[in-house]
């Protein structure tokens, strides 16, 4: 591997994140330490619903798969993401052995 395969998350200045509906709503976008799928699976649901919502979600879900983004961004999970061909920088559990 070269340094050239190494995804790297870039700094930005985006003024799209000034219209985000999710502001205030962190918990519901990123996970608590030792959460259970089932309790991801709600948080997710409930993210999901903001996101169906938020006037910029188009722009945030480009964001985060150009940017390898963990949790949930623009209606996305870190899962849905994976799907989609847009991989974790450092993925583990299921999502490591399908890189
Ligand atoms: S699409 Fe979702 S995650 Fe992205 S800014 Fe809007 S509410 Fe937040």
């Amino acid at each position: 591997m070269t340094s050239m395969d190494i995804p790297v998350r870039q700094a930005t200045t985006e003024t799209w994140m000034r219209e985000a509906a999710c502001k205030g709503l962190s918990h519901l976008f990123f996970p608590a330490p030792a959460e259970r799928p089932q309790a991801r699976e709600r948080r997710e649901a409930m993210a999901k619903m903001v996101c169906e919502e938020c006037a910029v979600q188009s722009t945030c879900q480009d964001f985060a798969r150009r940017n390898h983004e963990y949790g949930f961004w623009g209606g996305e999970s870190e899962d849905e993401r994976h799907a989609a061909g847009f991989r974790l920088i450092a993925p583990i559990g299921v999502r490591a052995k399908s890189a």
